[in-house]
């Protein structure tokens, strides 16, 4: 019995090679009603090779869904070819009718595409056999953040049609090769890949941002796309440790009840891409003396090198740069408290 339930949760990839009746109206806590799982949708264009666009890889991360549905209304798609093909991959589509990052007891959707042997990794190299067989030119995976940081772009090569393709997004550009089993780093050995962070989830900037990004991607020629902008001034950020905070901990924000574990100052996210110094007091610990945990990109714990206790207060020992700080525990449990980066110059 155990066995059926498990092949009855099993996510199975569903393919279309034209947009399913309904996709562009739908309310995404909805979707379900129409695409049952995880979709590959190949959209017929005037061009070739096709843009790859993934969206709610994270249940809770509307911004993708929702610029999919203003361009497929805007561009006519359902009754006329895109300027170029698309390939949609539409995520966890279960997760995005419960408006949460992922649904309990299974994998985030955006940590599984490096192997594994899970239904979810089989999934991911499913997709991914077919994406290299389309053989799309570019790759463009879109998130939001839930804790508020600025418009991003994620990169985790330094290609510079990668960093180009960035460029276009946003001067805010992070390279990263930690977490690696995401999608952007999967893709990065196919085609230039990017992941784009567009701030917080129902924000209607972060939403007319992805569009005219992705408008972008599907007009301009592909030369142009991948050559420097005119303004080539930008901030590059490495991340090179993770924070996390101890299973099961609670964890609190400003004023706390009297038993929480960690105790975080209220402005925890106003720190995320500024520059934070030495000695500053990030939250006071509670009576289990619970501290903050970073890893570099090793896995190797170098809490130590960036933290302290001084009587109960959690202060930082060199300056640092964090980003994606947020304050909903879910996530911070889910996934983590947020990284830790440094200045990367490229002259590029
Ligand atoms: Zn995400």
């Amino acid at each position: 019995m155990e066995n059926l339930n498990e092949a009855i949760a099993a996510p199975r990839l569903r393919l279309f090679d034209a947009i399913p009746e309904y996709l562009p109206d739908i309310p995404v806590d909805n979707l379900d009603s129409i695409l049952p799982g995880p979709s590959l949708i190949h959209i017929k264009g005037k061009v070739a090779p096709p843009l790859f666009i993934s969206v709610l890889l994270h249940g809770n991360e509307t911004t993708s869904f929702l610029a999919m549905q203003h361009l497929i209304r805007e561009l006519n798609l359902a009754s006329r070819p895109a300027p170029r093909e698309i390939v949609l991959f539409i995520g966890n589509i279960p997760a995005a009718a419960k408006g949460v990052r992922m649904l309990e007891k299974e994998p985030d959707y955006n940590r599984i595409w490096d192997g594994g042997s899970l239904p979810e990794h089989r999934l991911a190299q499913e997709v991914l056999q077919h994406v290299s067989r389309l053989k799309p030119f570019a790759a463009v995976d879109i998130h939001n953040n839930s804790g508020k940081n600025p418009h991003y772009a994620c990169i985790n090569r330094t290609d510079e049609s990668f960093l180009n393709l960035a460029r276009r997004f946003s001067k805010t550009i992070v390279y990263f090769t930690e977490p690696h089993e995401v999608i952007s780093m999967a893709l990065s050995s196919q085609c230039p890949s990017v992941t784009l962070e567009c701030g917080l989830t129902g924000e209607a900037g972060g939403l007319s941002h992805v569009c005219n990004y992705l408008v972008q991607c599907l007009t301009l020629p592909v030369e142009e796309l991948f050559s420097p902008p005119t303004n080539k001034h930008n901030d590059i950020y490495h991340t090179i440790a993770k924070i996390t905070v101890p299973d099961g901990s609670h964890l609190g924000f400003g004023r706390c009840e009297e038993n929480t574990d960690i105790c975080f100052r209220e402005d925890m996210e106003e720190l995320n891409f500024t520059e934070v110094p030495s000695g500053t007091t990030l939250g006071v610990s509670g009576k289990n003396g619970l501290c903050l945990k970073v890893t570099d990109n090793s896995d190797k714990e170098i809490t130590k090198d960036y933290f302290r206790l001084d009587s109960n207060e959690i202060v930082t020992r060199k300056p640092l740069i964090p980003s994606m700080f947020t304050k909903n525990e879910t996530i911070i449990h889910q996934d983590c408290f947020g990284y830790i980066m440094e200045h990367y110059p490229i002259e590029k």
